[in-house]
């Protein structure tokens, strides 16, 4: 069911119970600036510290937030993906729950939807936030590699989105398990915009994804795209066919004409 004057902003959490009240304060209070109604779609990705109580404690107090819980951490990207199948607004804006993506442009990606005619509209960072040099060049060579591969461009993109309604039934209608938000959506093609933004510092913490974990939605983004990976195993293969079949054409004729090592 779709709520033709309203808007959805969708937030993943995970173990943020120090901070949520302010984010929900400091969200809410954006989201005012428009002149549409909204709601709060909260999706708690399994936490296991107090996020949910405060959730719980929040929407007792504030009508338009909706909590809801996912059964375990299956990490941001099915958080989405919940968020998405239960936001009843006729836009959604997804944004990350620690401030680092300023709820100050809501009420811009609002009006360029609505006034603008936009169905994507990106928030793209002008810089990256603060992070150490490795991850610097670990995300370069990534969006590098993507681009080679899939000739899709998304460097400096964010999952800081606001998407149509449309855009959201396109994305149901993939039934992909393994998602790459950012890649999926500008996959999906639409009439986009993008906004610049700053990435903020956390409001408190650290970041949840561990080297590991991004590595492996790296690996995911690219296999869901190209299946070049599959191929470069094939090229492999045959190189080394055409390398045993010429050396055995090599071996039997050293054999043949008595020049083998002994004993062979
Ligand atoms: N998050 C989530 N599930 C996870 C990890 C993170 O829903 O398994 C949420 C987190 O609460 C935050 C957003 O995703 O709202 C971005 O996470 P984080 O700030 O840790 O990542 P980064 O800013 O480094 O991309
Ligand atoms: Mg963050």
């Amino acid at each position: 069911m779709t709520i033709s004057n309203m808007f959805t902003i969708v937030l993943p959490v995970y173990r943020e119970s120090k901070i949520i009240t302010e984010v929900i304060k400091k969200v809410c209070y954006h989201a005012e600036k428009t002149d549409m109604d909204y709601e709060l779609l909260i999706v708690d990705d399994g936490s296991d510290d107090k996020t949910w109580e405060k959730i719980k404690g929040e929407s007792e107090l504030n009508v338009v937030l909706r909590g809801i819980r996912l059964s375990r951490n299956f990490g941001k990207e099915a958080a989405i993906c919940a968020g998405l199948e239960h936001a009843r607004g006729a836009a959604v804006i997804v944004i990350d729950a620690d401030l680092q993506h300023p709820p100050e442009l809501i009420p811009e990606m609002v009006r360029l939807w609505k006034d603008g005619g936009f169905e994507i509209v990106n928030a793209v960072k002008k810089t990256r936030g603060d992070e150490g040099k490795f991850y610097h060049f670990a995300a370069k060579t990534f969006y590098r590699v993507f681009r080679g591969l899939t000739g899709q461009r998304i460097e400096g993109e964010t999952d800081y989105k606001l998407l149509d309604r449309k855009v959201i039934e396109a994305w149901s209608g993939m039934t992909e398990k393994s998602v790459f938000f950012r890649g999926m959506i500008s996959w999906l093609g639409f009439r986009s915009t993008n906004i610049p933004m700053q990435v903020g510092q956390r409001l408190e913490g650290k970041s949840k994804w561990p080297f590991v974990r991004l590595t492996r939605l790296a690996i995911n983004a690219i296999t869901a795209f190209t299946s070049f990976p599959l191929h470069f195993v094939t090229i492999i293969g045959l190189v080394f066919f055409g390398g045993s079949v010429l050396l055995g054409i090599h071996t039997l004729y050293m054999k043949l004409t008595n020049q083998a090592v002994e004993g062979f």
